[in-house]
């Protein structure tokens, strides 16, 4: 607003000061509000990164049961899924490919780790011998629990055979040996809670949105989940072996409907992270207070067996750690680094370490610190003695 006044030649000036007064008003609003939001609402402002990735492609088909093609079908539900998402304030969709190519394993959980992905989702459709099979599941990254999961990772991860120089790509990782995927499973070991979350909120809408038959959340060895450094989880839409099931996952209704479903749960599980960051804030609080009042250090010296180092702000609950009690965090620049217990001595953080190790931490090490800072281990011995 700008009120003019009835002398001519005060007016630039009367204009300039408003002008000032304006700006100065503004930017202590702007400071105001900075400080009363929320932190959560703040960091709510980076987009949510969701890598949608469709199976297969190119000379891989993927099964062909009942004659369509796996490939196509998954392509079409991945677009359709991105394309909902693309319109909603806070989302950014990255595809792994938007047509007919064929991309390696390894390079789609290169594409989702380029761009610092919030979540993978590996979208393919099922087949079994019977075509009585029917439903749609969801894996996340873990042993094989049974033959039948173990049969669907091996599908899955059998188009490396397609690939140059697989052996070397994959650490001599073999899809046909049931064994070989333990080797799998340290790098999202980090992530395996919040994946658990983010297939059940899959789960959940194919059976409250689609009513399909709910095959639950399982655990198998994928390898495009393997190389990831985020949530990561891979679903099964249906099965292209069952009659009915597979000519509704080749309808453009059948895809559709599946798109939204995966839309609205990957809105969820990203509604559901955002909470349980609040949670963790609250938790951390009290935490603090809980230390100073107990945990008067005699010495300045501790050590502390580091497990983990992640992107992502995990919960420092036992259930995100494979049991472990006593998790701190730390960051440092762009990375959470998880510390298992602490100790005075070198001697017991050995014992610790070797617990975090048989826990399946095996690249666990030990991180001496003075006041906080990280120093060496064997300055630390030094300045105990
Ligand atoms: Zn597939």
């Amino acid at each position: 607003m700008i009120i003019l006044s009835k002398h001519k030649e005060f007016r630039p000036y009367i204009i300039c000061i408003l002008t000032i007064k304006n700006t100065i008003l503004s930017s202590l609003l702007t400071l105001i509000s900075f400080f009363c939001v929320p932190n959560y609402l703040i960091s709510q402002e980076k987009p949510f990164v969701v890598v949608l990735d469709a199976g297969h492609g190119g000379h891989d088909t993927g099964n062909r049961g009942n004659g369509y093609y796996e490939k196509k079908i998954a392509l079409n539900i991945a677009l359709k899924t991105g394309n909902k998402l693309e319109k909603i304030k806070g989302f950014k969709v990255i595809y792994t490919r938007k047509t007919d190519v064929f991309v390696d394993l390894i390079e789609r959980a290169n594409i989702a780790n380029r761009n610092d992905a919030d979540l993978f989702i590996s979208i393919h459709c099922d087949a079994f011998t019977s075509p009585k099979a029917y439903g749609a599941g969801t894996f996340v990254l873990g042993l094989h629990e049974n033959e039948r999961n173990f049969k669907v990772a091996q599908r899955e991860n059998s188009v490396i055979f397609l690939e140059k120089d697989f052996e070397k790509k994959y650490d001599g990782f073999n899809p046909n040996d049931p064994q070989s995927v333990i080797s799998l499973l340290l790098m999202q070991q980090t992530y395996l809670n919040q994946s658990i979350a983010a297939a059940s909120s899959f789960q959940k809408s194919f059976v409250n949105n689609l009513k399909r038959k709910d095959r639950k959340v399982k655990q198998a060895g994928f390898i495009v989940l393997k190389y990831t450094y985020m949530p990561s989880v891979l679903v099964e839409t249906g099965f292209l072996t069952n009659p009915s099931e597979g000519a509704y996952l080749n309808s453009s209704k059948g895809q559709e409907n599946m798109a939204n479903a995966l839309s609205k749960a990957i809105i969820n599980y990203r509604n559901i992270r955002d909470a349980s960051y609040i949670d963790d804030n609250i938790e951390l609080v009290d935490k603090q207070v809980e230390k100073q009042v107990n945990d008067v250090p005699k010495s300045n010296i501790k050590f502390k067996v580091q497990i983990a180092a992640s992107k992502n702000k995990l919960e420092l609950k036992p259930y995100n750690f494979s049991g472990l009690n006593s998790i701190t965090r730390l960051k440092s620049g762009k990375l959470y680094r998880y510390y298992y217990s602490e100790t005075s001595t070198y001697k017991k953080a050995l014992i610790k370490l070797n617990e975090a190790k048989s826990k399946g931490f095996s690249n666990s090490f030990i991180v001496a610190f003075d006041n906080d800072k990280i120093i060496s281990i064997t300055k630390a011995q030094q300045l105990l003695k």
